[in-house]
């Protein structure tokens, strides 16, 4: 198929309320949305990079550059007949995963909207026509207030709930909501703030039976063997998040036992076609895998549940209803649950969502577009 054009956008999203986490407290999403033209057909696709290099070394300005100076340019009138073909091409870019996405993620929505089918079933997910997802929920003001607002996740039928886990909102935090809880399915998400020296904490962790601990520590060079001498020491499971940037990360992890399972955020991986080999990857050595959020919009949100369908995530998603993060999501149509706890897969080639154009046309910061 020959790529006949492709337009990039950073856009700026407006959150409905501050999103506080171990690493900032946040007021927009900064997002690119990428729209791919070619076989008679368009597509969407979104990749997530913050805008503060705190999550990761990349950010909205600098994967929006990248794309627009050094990738589209080699795909656009192209004759690409795989993702991988995709991917071949841009090879010579080290990391910057976020923008390797970008092209990838928006291919593969395009190629099943030229197969005629919808994008879980050019993936390999089958027939699934509805994924789980979960209720996450940041920093809050009180405890008082986490804890109605965990009722509030549980009385509408999610099937876990996931809850920020930084230096002063940390132990105390968790006893309460287990003493509150017995049997609830949780964990915590640590955002890589502490280090091996807060080993005693994780310990203590251990009494209140959490599903996992997400990234507790730091995503350096030592990640793996740090967080494979944590897992050593303590029962509850470790789940990797921000250290996995690729396959060959995933390799290491196995071998290493870094981790007991994985968060595959398929921009930070570099796309789609990266996700479904860690998925599968993880499967033959036993680790479960669920999909991570990076605030997307409904574009990204719901590529994120088509992915959800491959067999190896088994635990809930991090996909979200639009009227979670955004009092007006840019994506249209919105998400929605489709019963507790859980969103329907696309019935439609591809995916049916596509922006708002007056809303894009107000939010855009930046854009970039190439014809053949
Ligand atoms: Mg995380």
């Amino acid at each position: 198929m020959k790529i006949e054009g492709i337009d990039i956008y950073w856009v700026k999203l407006p959150l409905a309320f501050v999103w506080k986490t171990s690493y900032a407290d946040q007021h927009f999403t900064d997002t690119l949305l990428v729209r791919m033209e070619g076989g008679g057909h368009s597509a969407w696709g979104e990749s997530c990079p913050v805008f503060i290099p705190a999550y990761s070394a990349e950010h909205t300005i600098a994967t929006f550059h990248t794309v627009r100076e050094h990738m589209a340019p080699r795909i656009i009138g192209q004759e690409i007949e795989s993702a991988q073909d995709l991917l071949d091409r841009i090879s010579f870019i080290k990391g910057n995963q976020f923008a390797r996405a970008a092209l990838d993620i928006a291919w593969w929505v395009l190629d099943a909207k030229r197969r005629g089918m919808p994008l879980h079933v050019a993936l390999g997910g089958g027939k699934r026509d509805r994924v789980p997802v979960g209720a996450d929920f940041g920093v809050q003001d009180s405890l008082d207030i986490l804890l109605q607002k965990i009722q509030g996740a549980i009385d509408q039928g999610f099937p876990r709930i996931k809850l920020k886990f930084r230096p002063g909102w940390d132990l105390d935090m968790v006893a309460a909501v287990r003493s509150t809880f017995p049997n609830l399915t949780f964990h915590v998400d640590c955002n890589a703030a502490y280090t091996l020296a807060d080993a005693d904490l994780f310990r203590k962790l251990d009494r209140y039976h959490l599903a996992m601990i997400e990234q507790p520590l730091a995503d350096d060079g030592m990640s793996l063997i740090n967080h494979a001498d944590l897992q050593k020491m303590i029962e509850t499971p470790v789940c990797l998040d921000e250290s996995v940037q690729s396959l060959s990360v995933v390799q290491a992890a196995i071998r290493l036992r870094s981790c007991k399972v994985v968060n595959i955020k398929m921009a930070r991986v570099g796309g789609l076609t990266a996700s479904r080999e860690i998925q599968a990857l993880c499967g033959e050595h036993g680790i479960p895998c669920w999909i991570g959020g990076m605030l997307e919009s409904a574009i990204g949100g719901a590529i994120c549940a088509e992915l959800a369908t491959l067999p190896n995530f088994t635990y809930p998603g991090d996909i979200f209803p639009s009227t979670y993060f955004y009092k007006n999501d840019i994506g249209k149509p919105e998400i929605v649950l489709s019963g507790p706890g859980e969103v329907t897969t696309s019935q439609v080639p591809g995916i049916p969502q596509a922006p708002d154009p007056d809303l894009l046309k107000q939010w855009t910061v930046e854009h970039a577009s190439f014809r053949a």
